[in-house]
């Protein structure tokens, strides 16, 4: 990191007071409250990475050319800081989010956002609204963010970016314990093709998602489930969650990588598994096994995963031609003991023996 990438911070001139913070934090939901400041490096060609601030949240000027605005160069990130009981402030493996970061920039012709200088805004950011992140169950979800800035039309990597982080305090994804989500099977639309962008953490996929999950939302249905582009028969995953089944002989099944998002919670909860003894098998999986083996009692529990939610059992599944219960429509054994192993590693109520944990 050079010179110009120390950040330069200039504190909030009217913070929220701590008396309306705390009234905030009580009851935050998930991505509507926003702490007092922001993270913002630029780039250009010319300069590279420059311009390092930690300032107080504000909108963007931006050119109306700018190239994000008409052809989507953004990637995203997604993770959280933790307040421990002993009052730490932790980040969960936050250089797999670095790196994931990387990933979705080269698939988008963007900039490599060197580690040290993403992991240095997330903690600036952690260090100066570590009053915003609420403890108990909640945590500060930190949202790192790149765009294509450039005013131009011509279509062509930009040449200026920004890099961005902002920070949200939520609570419980799941307020008053997790309650199995239903799921609807979208026949008509699928979020990825192989060669497309569906590994790249990029906020167009999510664009492309959202008509699905209203229709999923129509009937009835929490989250929309995906399936493969090519042969519409290989379940894939959520619209931002990776998803797992669980067999009566014990072992876990779980889609492979390529066409979906590879979570880190998919990943830490196969270590976890693995690390318990339990087969996992990472290949693809039908939607007509899923069906026969829902049917039959094959498959005992499904679960979905991502950073917001952890981990959150499927119940029920919906689709064009009818419905069906995982299970008893219930969460299971297998899903309530993986996600209360992950929380607690996260919580630091289980000893992190991987070291996953970042202090902050
Ligand atoms: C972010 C995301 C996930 C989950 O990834 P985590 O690293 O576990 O939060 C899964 N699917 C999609 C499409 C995503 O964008």
């Amino acid at each position: 990191m050079g010179q110009e990438t120390r950040f330069t911070i200039t504190p909030h001139p009217s913070p929220v007071a701590a008396d309306e913070r705390a009234v905030l934090l009580e009851n935050p939901g998930f991505g509507r409250v926003f702490t007092d400041h922001m993270v913002t490096v630029k780039w250009t060609s010319d300069k590279g990475w420059h311009d390092a601030q930690v300032g107080a949240r504000r909108p963007f000027q931006l050119d109306p050319a700018a190239a994000v605005l008409h052809y989507a160069q953004e990637i995203f990130e997604g993770m959280k800081a933790y307040r421990l009981a002993d009052g730490s402030v932790t980040l969960f493996r936050p250089d797999e989010n670095a790196r994931r970061f990387n990933e979705s920039a080269a698939r988008m012709a963007m900039p490599d956002v060197p580690e040290e200088l993403f992991l240095a805004a997330i903690e600036s950011l952690v260090e100066i609204d570590r009053g915003w992140i609420p403890g108990g169950e909640g945590s500060l979800y930190l949202r790192p963010f790149m765009f294509a800035s450039e005013p131009f039309l011509g279509v062509r990597p930009a040449s200026e970016y920004i890099f961005c982080v902002i920070a949200c305090p939520v609570g419980a994804y799941f307020k008053g314990g997790a309650k199995p989500v239903t799921l609807w099977v979208s026949d008509d639309y699928t979020r990825a093709a192989p060669g497309g962008t569906g590994a790249a953490k990029c906020g167009g996929n999510y664009a492309a998602s959202l008509v699905a999950q209203a229709e999923a939302s129509r009937h009835g249905c929490d989250q929309v489930v995906f399936l493969d582009a090519a042969e519409h028969r290989w379940v894939e995953e959520l619209g931002g969650m990776n998803i797992f089944f669980a067999m009566d002989d014990g072992s876990l099944v779980t889609p492979p990588l390529g066409t979906i998002l590879p979570g880190i919670t998919r990943k830490s909860l196969i270590t976890l598994a693995r690390d318990a003894g339990i087969v996992v098998q990472e290949q693809p999986y039908s939607f007509d096994q899923w069906q026969a083996d829902a049917a039959s009692g094959r498959l005992r529990e499904a679960f979905a995963c991502g950073t917001a939610a952890v981990v959150a059992a499927i119940g029920e599944v919906r689709h064009a031609g009818g419905s069906f219960l995982i299970g008893d429509g219930g969460t299971g054994p297998l899903t309530t003991r993986l996600r209360e192993e992950l929380v607690g590693i996260q919580r630091g109520t289980l000893a992190d023996t991987r070291g996953w944990l970042r202090r902050a």
